[in-house]
């Protein structure tokens, strides 16, 4: 839809108006409200307590840690958390949800309002509101196998603690939705809630999409494409709606409030219900759960025990003397913001392990990781395997200079191999020590300079550049092993004396 080209020109008299509804899966080590393990990829049916069996007569129990996670959210989004809530049944029927109904939270949810700071690929800074944070379990996954002439069911993940994230519609483009959804991917893996791995399903997100012809103030009537699991499919599937309402009402047909389900595969979603057929859910409290207390001491607690931030910790690191660039990178995944900080401990050259963690050991990660790129995990960045004590050893042998960067490089080849090698005990082996012996480094020097008279005249007549030419002459004669500094002042003292 490039407003540049005029084929176009239909799409440009509409804008579209989003709003996300964000699932977010909580990383506690239990269900809500059952001592089930709650743990993703086990064998269907091994995580299932008679709480989320659904059987007669058994009591559900709220989980501390989704409440305390919960707060986390509700805080870190700027939101209001509520003193006491409520936990509803929602009702349906489907062979997953084995009570026939959903605990979740309806009038009286956790947390209200607050906002979502989000920026744009140019850089351009947006907020988003958020209409409420709520509490809810997760449904069991039904399996249809192919060929089998049954489906299945796997409870394992009924009864998962999630955090339902719903925004206002604020949202005016698919990329403010691929962006606002992975902001708030970013402040829930910092906040360490939730491991963000869409393709195990840890966020899905449902977008409501509607169009209104541009400077109308009322907005158009909306659908909602469920389920999403990947920024990508977010983008397509606000693309496709927005296009297919514009199209239908151009020609004059009438949008209808339904449900869609999007397709992978065809890149198209397609209706799957319509409001009229939208359930009665039939909300009321709980009777088995007490209201949810959550005392404003309890809530303060929470807040001066939470987690730095992504931005926070990006502004921190360019005290550190990273440039906006790297502390951009090394905190797009927290994964490689702790990652950073462990190697910090280790040696206290920041600029440096930054330096490695973003040309090395994220390249060496992503090469690693190809042929993921066309998944949900796509644009994700990957550390590889190497600890980051090592590579905190490796520039400090560098930033000592008992080894040069380049000879850092063959040993960073051989850890990625072989990770569990210590860059000490490979320099040992390799003997890569530089050449500290300046009788030795003076004979490749002169050397050098003899060989390369052409070279050396080109300097002499005022080409500067000629110098590294030289200096790499000197480090290919002496196999990386010559200590760059003592190189190059030996080198520029022959210089002088020709
Ligand atoms: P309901 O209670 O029927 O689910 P809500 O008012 O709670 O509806 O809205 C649900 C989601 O739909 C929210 O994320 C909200 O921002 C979004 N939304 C509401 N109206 C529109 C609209 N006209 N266009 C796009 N999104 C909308
Ligand atoms: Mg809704």
């Amino acid at each position: 839809m490039s407003p540049a080209n005029p084929a176009n020109s239909v799409f440009d008299k509409y804008e579209t108006v989003i709003g996300l509804e964000c699932h977010v899966q909580l990383q506690t080590n239990t269900k809500l409200f059952s001592p089930a393990k709650n743990h993703f990829g086990d064998d269907p049916n091994t995580n299932v307590d008679l709480v989320d069996a659904g059987l007669p007569g058994v009591l559900p129990v709220i989980n501390g840690r989704a409440v305390e996670f919960a707060v986390r959210l509700g805080l870190a989004l700027e939101g209001k958390i509520r003193e006491q809530s409520v936990f509803a049944r929602k009702h349906y029927f489907y062979p997953d949800l084995p009570k026939g109904y959903q605990i979740s939270q309806s009038d009286l949810p956790i947390c209200d309002g607050g906002r979502l700071h989000y920026a744009l690929k140019n850089g351009e800074k947006r907020t988003l509101r958020i209409h409420h944070v709520h509490m809810e379990e997760d449904a069991g996954k039904s399996m249809h196998v192919e060929g089998a002439p049954v489906s299945y069911l796997d409870f394992n993940r009924a009864g998962t603690p999630l955090l339902e994230v719903v925004t206002e519609p604020d949202l005016r483009s698919a990329e403010e939705a691929m962006e606002a959804f992975r902001a708030l991917r970013s402040v829930v893996t910092y906040l360490g809630i939730c491991d963000g791995n869409l393709q195990e399903g840890s966020m899905r997100c449902d977008v409501n999409v509607s169009v209104r012809k541009k400077g109308e103030t009322k907005f158009g009537t909306r659908t909602e494409t469920k389920n999403l699991n990947s920024m990508r499919f977010v983008g397509q599937a606000i693309e496709y709606e927005a296009r297919r309402q514009i199209l239908l009402l151009e020609e004059g047909g009438e949008v209808v409030q339904e449900t869609r389900l999007w397709d992978t595969n065809r890149k198209e979603s397609r209706a799957l219900r319509s409001k009229e057929e939208a359930h009665d859910y039939r909300y009321f409290p709980d009777p088995d759960l007490l209201p949810l207390r959550v005392p404003a001491d309890r809530v303060n607690n929470i807040k001066q025990a939470l987690p730095e931030l992504r931005d926070a910790k990006a502004e921190r690191y360019q005290t550190l003397g990273l440039t906006a660039y790297d502390a951009n990178v090394i905190t797009a995944e927290v994964a490689i913001a702790n990652y950073f900080e462990t190697a910090l401990k280790v040696h206290s050259n920041a600029k440096g392990i930054a330096n490695w963690v973003i040309n090395e050991v994220l390249r060496a990660g992503a090469s690693a990781s190809k042929g993921a790129e066309d998944d949900e995990s796509a644009g994700v960045l990957q550390l590889c395997p190497i600890p980051a004590q090592s590579i905190a050893e490796l520039v400090k042998l560098i930033d000592e200079r008992v080894i040069t960067g380049k000879i850092a490089k063959t040993i960073f080849e051989q850890m990625v191999a072989n990770p569990a090698r210590s860059p000490a005990d490979l320099v040992k082996e390799g003997g890569f020590v530089v050449e500290r012996d300046v009788g030795a480094l003076k004979a490749i020097i002169a050397n050098v300079i003899a060989e390369n008279a052409g070279e050396v005249a080109k300097w002499k007549a005022g080409r500067t550049n000629v110098f590294g030419f030289l200096m790499g002459q000197i480090m290919k004669q002496s196999q990386g092993k010559a200590d760059p500094v003592d190189a190059k002042a030996l080198l520029e003292e022959a210089l002088k004396q020709i």
